[in-house]
């Protein structure tokens, strides 16, 4: 039996916009509601990126207070992960890392830099250890975002050093402008560099969601979708973060895989039980 699939939702991020897609939700309930939509229909992980009142990307520990508080009002179960990327406002570790003492599960943590389509993916060595650094004290599950090979390699060598726990989870992200192309060869050469005992998952951009996500449940890995990786749910469709994930519960359906419980999850991620 293949292990069951772990879906994971990223409904916000920090390029939509509601002009791009109205179905963006944008402030902490909005946030809310979709990741407690979205967990009834399947999704055991959230992927949380907070926003300021006027809607640009924000690190603030409030947001992401108010955002983590409208979701435990909504007792969705789910596994909380907010992101530290490069492009939530500050650089620093301390601002991107401002939340992690919140009681989120995860956070996300890319372990090298690449370009976005308009700007350097900033990840110096020194930020990349003071965020490691800071999950561990705060009890944070890293996941480790690679946008190329590299920081598949620089993250094994973090743990070799003692500065990220193993066993690692990864997550694949393909396609973004800059970054590895989406390619199912690119992922099979991706997934054979994750050190031995490590969990993974995929994502991609735009159009190459379907193909890549679909490789990487036929694969034994997991998924994650939502509107921060794709606006469009077919040409001229636009998405919701609702019928993402019910189109990757349906390939999980089709791939003979079953969805994976939050509390399934935790247990596969190596995460605390739920209190
Ligand atoms: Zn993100």
């Amino acid at each position: 039996m293949p292990d069951k699939l772990i879906i994971t939702v990223a409904p916000t991020g920090n390029v939509p916009t509601k002009e791009m897609n109205p179905a963006t939700p944008l402030t902490p309930a909005e946030i809310a509601d979709d990741i407690a939509e979205c967990a009834r229909l399947g999704a055991s992980v959230a992927h949380i990126h907070a926003r300021s009142p006027d809607g640009l990307p924000t690190q603030s520990r409030d947001v992401y207070a108010a955002i983590l508080d409208e979701l435990a009002s909504r007792d969705t179960g789910v596994i909380t992960m907010i992101s530290t990327g490069a492009r939530g406002g500050g650089t620093r570790a301390d601002e991107r890392g401002a939340g992690m003492d919140l009681g989120c599960e995860m956070a996300s943590l890319a372990t090298g830099s690449s370009n976005f389509p308009d700007r350097v993916n900033a990840n110096p060595p020194d930020v990349i250890e003071a965020l490691a650094r800071r999950m561990r004290e705060c009890g944070v599950k890293p996941e480790i975002e690679c946008f190329d090979v590299a920081m598949i390699s620089n993250a094994a060598a973090l743990a070799e050093r003692g500065l990220l726990d193993e066993p690692l989870h990864f997550n694949m992200v393909m396609g973004v402008p800059g970054s590895i192309p989406a390619t199912e060869r690119n992922l099979e050469f991706m997934v054979e560099s994750i050190p031995p005992g490590s969990t993974w998952c995929a994502c991609a951009i735009g159009r190459a969601q379907v193909p890549i996500l679909t490789a990487a449940i036929g694969m034994g890995g997991h998924a994650r979708t939502g509107l921060e990786d794709t606006l469009l749910f077919e040409k001229g469709v636009p998405a919701t973060n609702a019928m993402l994930v019910e189109r990757v519960v349906q390939m999980a359906h089709e791939a003979g895989r079953e969805v994976a419980s939050p509390d399934e999850a935790r247990i596969m991620l190596g995460l605390r039980p739920a209190t």
